[in-house]
């Protein structure tokens, strides 16, 4: 079956005319493989090489035009893990002359992201490395509106959560086995190439034991654009006032199970004097598991990719992961680090079982799903001994695959402990107003004068005016940090200030240069930019 490409009609000679005469245009943004994305006009792929093809001509721009560097070890990343060497992007040159002898080539009329999914089976890599990147992808460039095309190159079939992408645009996403029943040789009118990082939190530990990202540069508020724009494409509301409260039980059906699950609903519902629902993904549809999450106080569930729906909860309200036995739940982080996002506004518990009695392992199951049976009866022994499952690389580690696939028992007084530690009174979510912290400007007009007492004493009076911004807003403490640094000397006297001038004496010597430095702080930590240096001699 063929697939549409468009109700656009193109004018097809035009086309093929400008692609011969002006060939493949490419400006990229980023500095390395790893930042960059590339927006290209007549960007062309050969369905029977499954390579992108750039065509040289008069007319034609390769920035950045790295030479040979292109392929050290790429133009770019396709999917938003970073630097992984089976998500590179690259294309092969010929000269636009070469279109004579080529298959005539099909025009995508759509302007086109093309990127790859990295995991589109597992939830959370759907929402952190494809959802998410591809969404702010999107508004990076205007033109990858509502109308763009998404074109998935990775090579997987759509996958369960196909329904997911398809929100994300108008147009039907395209997957690479698709492209060939378009046509041998496709070119793209617009494209974009690559897809933004700026929004991922965790790293899966390729190179390092998995951890947060070492620079994480988004905060809830990003998240929560995006969840109200995917629940706007799901059409469910945001009920601002739902009249009940209750507490959501995710729990997985094919493994990891939690076995007293029954037990531990009644106990919830007991000690929160709260209604208590359990949701999976293989009972319930995915829009009624965000509706239910969206408006929920507490979600509670075994560590695993579907506690990524916690991108959904409301402010305010609490996560409670729960770790399997051997399990240090400080060394696999990818919700508690969602959960504690600057703004995200979630309260994040982890509990961990710890008893053996409570755990049921499965060493005969397959490799994947946690079985120990194929290795060495010496090394099944070491791990069925073992305590915690030592940090360790992706993917393949059986230790932490058969530790991962435990069911648990969990042990209801002792996870109410830990709950009850964190969540005081009822959990409930907060009202939906926005509380960004917002940094003060720079201070103004900062001024210094001298006084010389006699030989060896004399003092430095400092004033300035309040930031700019500050008049327009409402802030509980602002206090001002002033540093005072003797030219030349690479210390300095750090004070504290209530007001906006201040005479130093102490330490201060006579006819000496004092480097001083002034900033705002809003409310204890939201500390501002120093304003220019002032040079104060004494
Ligand atoms: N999954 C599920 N129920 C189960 C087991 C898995 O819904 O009983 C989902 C899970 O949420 C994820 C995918 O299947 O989206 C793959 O699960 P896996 O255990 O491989 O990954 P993990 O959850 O540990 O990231």
């Amino acid at each position: 079956q063929s697939q549409e490409l468009s109700q656009v009609q193109i004018d097809y000679h035009a086309a093929l005319q400008a692609l011969v005469e002006d060939g493949t245009r490419m400006v990229c943004t980023g500095r390395m493989h790893t930042d960059r994305i590339c927006r290209f006009e007549s960007l062309c792929y050969s369905t029977e090489a499954e390579e992108f093809v750039y065509f040289h001509s008069n007319s034609s721009v390769m920035l950045p035009n790295l030479g040979s560097r292109r392929f050290q070890p790429a133009l770019l990343d396709l999917s938003s893990v970073e630097d992984h060497n089976t998500q590179y992007f690259n294309f092969v040159e010929l000269p636009a002359a070469a279109l004579k002898f080529m298959p005539k080539p099909v025009f995508v009329p759509d302007v086109a992201l093309i990127a790859n999914r990295f995991n589109p089976d597992n939830l959370m890599h759907v929402f952190h490395d494809d959802l998410l990147p591809i969404y702010y992808t999107m508004q990076q460039f205007s033109d990858l509106d509502l109308e763009a095309r998404l074109f998935f190159m990775e090579g997987w079939s759509e996958g369960v959560h196909f329904d997911l992408y398809k929100l994300l645009s108008n147009k039907q996403p395209l997957l690479r086995e698709q492209l060939k029943t378009l046509g041998r040789l496709l070119c793209f009118t617009k494209s974009y190439v690559g897809l933004s990082k700026i929004t991922t939190w965790y790293q899966y530990g390729f190179v390092q034991p998995q951890g947060p990202k070492a620079n994480i540069l988004v905060s809830g508020n990003e998240i929560r654009q995006f969840t109200k724009f995917m629940m706007q494409r799901l059409n469910i509301s945001l009920e601002e006032s739902s009249s009940e409260e209750y507490i959501v039980v995710f729990s997985r059906t094919i493994n990891r199970l939690i076995l007293n699950e029954a037990e531990l609903i009644l106990a919830l519902a007991q000690e929160f004097q709260m209604k208590t629902i359990t949701v999976s993904l293989e009972e319930h549809s995915f829009s009624d598991i965000v509706q239910l999450i969206s408006n929920a106080s507490m979600l509670v569930s075994m560590h695993g990719a579907q506690l990524v729906m916690s991108l959904f909860l409301p402010r305010g309200a609490t996560v409670v992961e729960l770790f399997p036995y051997a399990i240090n739940p400080e060394h696999y982080t990818p919700y508690k680090t969602l959960a504690t996002l600057p703004g995200m506004d979630l309260q994040y518990i982890a509990w961990q079982n710890t008893d053996r009695e409570d755990t049921v392992t499965y060493p005969d199951r397959p490799w994947d799903q946690g079985g120990i049976a194929h290795l060495d009866k010496a090394e099944q022994e070491r791990i069925i001994k073992s305590t915690e499952v030592p940090r360790h690389l992706c993917c393949r580690n059986p230790e932490w695959l058969f530790r991962a696939y435990q069911d648990t028992k969990v042990n209801i007084p002792s996870l109410i402990h830990v709950i009850r530690q964190t969540v005081k009174s009822k959990p409930r979510p907060k009202k939906q107003k926005w509380s960004g912290s917002l940094y003060p400007g720079k201070v103004r007009d900062a001024k210094c004068q001298a006084s010389v007492q006699g030989t060896s004493e004399a003092k430095l009076a400092v004033s300035w005016q309040i930031p700019w911004n500050l008049k327009y807003l409402k802030v509980r403490e602002v206090k001002y940090e002033v540093w005072i640094q003797e030219q030349g000397e690479n210390t300095y006297m750090p004070y504290i200030l209530s007001h906006q001038n201040h005479t130093f004496s102490e330490n201060i010597k006579p006819f000496t240069i004092y480097l001083v430095w002034i900033r705002c702080i809003f409310n204890k930590n939201l500390l501002g930019p120093f304003a220019d240096v002032l040079l104060c001699s004494t």
